[in-house]
């Protein structure tokens, strides 16, 4: 699979064909699944594979992946060439290892395994592909709205997102399968101030420039309200079990007060703050021509990302009432809504937990919150239970190997992988 280069965003260059023929090895490789499996094409990327259950339901599980990669920089210096698949002291090196090939690759072991068993799921099960996740494509979109059309609410859908990770908070120790509950919002403004130009050496008391950099000023990291999402109480109260001593005392006391968490991890910064609300960067800046002349207009762009539970809408009125001036024009250049927040509390989740301790004994199973995107929140619109987890170990070295260099991952881990799947399908009620 990692020697097919099917990297999306160099499509033009590549063309379609590493990624037909991804189609065709996986027919090879997994020939039950394609023998007792629908397939359907939707779109020119989108795999849509559909088992049927024993009993005959419109809430089926979703089970998704995406088999397009992230390109290579050539610059990068690769223990192994990226596109190699080179299998080396019961590792798999190579780009997709972890995103996502190894996570599509478990769920089709799984079912295979389990069709040579002659074992068929208690409801439908459907496996949705897509060939476009890293570019943003519309396979998942088009197979969300397919379904949606169909009448199809999936009772379940798990997509890729968090992983089994080695002591995920400076307190929290062991392993932690980390199931993704929801997704941040992604918004990019445009701010533009206009101003008179003319020559630099007799300025006016404001200029475009200094607007622009007034407006940026006025965003601080407390333009928006911190609140801590349902799953993050959660998350800190399972990692207070696992405690001892002060730390768990912390943990506990985090856990069941919501507004101290908010306020905590707004003053630590960083993804502590990024946890509990949304959060404004200013990215790219434009103003002038040449050094002596004072620009008639200038512009910066905005990345806020939307903290769940707000809107796009909401996001861009506190940004207008923040800049508080009427001169610089506020334009979305771009925007998607977060996601809503699955709950914890209900048999998908415990299925989920069930699944992990079968393949992971040692993990525990915790929510948290994604920041960045995945291809579930197409289904997250009109599905109230969407997780976003691939049963595979990621070290912190491992993780920074997505969209980097050397990525790979462990077979035990795949191994693993498959036995999660397997367990989640036989234990589905
Ligand atoms: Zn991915």
């Amino acid at each position: 699979m990692i020697q097919l280069p099917t990297v999306s965003a160099e499509l033009d260059a590549r063309g379609p064909q590493p990624f037909e023929a991804f189609v065709t090895l996986i027919a090879e490789l997994y020939p039950l699944v394609h023998e007792h499996l629908a397939l359907e094409r939707i779109t020119e990327f989108g795999l849509l594979f559909r088992w049927a259950g024993v009993a005959a339901s419109d809430q089926p599980v979703v089970l998704m992946a995406h088999y397009d990669v992230v390109p290579v920089d050539k610059s990068d210096d690769w223990t192994y060439p990226p596109f190699e698949g080179r299998v080396e002291d019961g590792w798999v090196y190579g780009r997709g290892a972890l995103d996502d090939k190894g996570p599509l690759a478990v769920i089709l072991e799984a079912v295979e395994n389990l069709l040579s068993a002659g074992f068929t799921p208690s409801r439908d099960v459907y496996l949705s592909f897509g060939g476009n996740e890293e570019t943003y494509g519309a396979a998942a979109q088009s197979i969300a709205a397919t379904l949606r059309e169909r009448g199809i609410v999936p009772w379940l859908v798990l997509d890729e997102g968090g992983a089994i990770v080695d002591a995920p908070l400076p307190f929290a120790l062991g392993d932690a399968a980390m199931v993704g509950v929801g997704e941040k919002g992604v918004l990019t403004l445009q701010l533009t101030a206009r101003g008179d130009g003319g020559h630099a050496s007799a300025p006016p008391r404001t200029t475009a420039v200094g607007r622009i950099a007034r407006a940026i000023d006025r965003l601080s990291p407390r333009t928006f309200r911190a609140r801590t999402p349902p799953a993050i109480s959660r998350m800190l109260g399972l990692f207070a079990d696992r405690a001892r001593g002060a730390p768990q005392l912390l943990l506990r006391t985090l856990a069941t007060a919501p507004w101290l968490t908010a306020r905590a991890f707004s003053i630590m910064g960083g993804e502590p703050a990024a946890l509990v609300r949304t959060t404004v960067a200013a990215t790219m800046q434009q103003g002038g021509t040449a050094a002596n002349v004072l620009p008639s207009q200038a512009s910066a762009t905005l990345n806020l990302r939307i903290a769940l539970g707000e809107t796009v809408a909401g996001t861009v009125r506190r940004v207008r009432r923040r800049i508080a001036d009427p001169l610089v024009e506020v334009t979305v250049v771009e925007s998607g809504e977060p996601t809503p927040e699955s709950a914890t509390d209900n048999a998908q989740f415990a299925l989920i937990t069930e699944a992990v301790k079968a393949s992971y004994p040692e993990a525990s199973t915790v929510p948290y919150v994604m920041m960045a995107a995945t291809d579930s929140r197409h289904f997250h619109r009109f599905s109230p239970a969407v997780y976003r987890f691939a049963p595979l170990k990621m070290s912190n070295t491992q993780r920074a190997s997505i969209h980097g260099v050397d990525e790979r991952v462990e077979i035990g881990s795949l191994e693993r992988g498959e036995r999660f799947h397997r367990a989640l399908l036989q234990r589905l009620q």
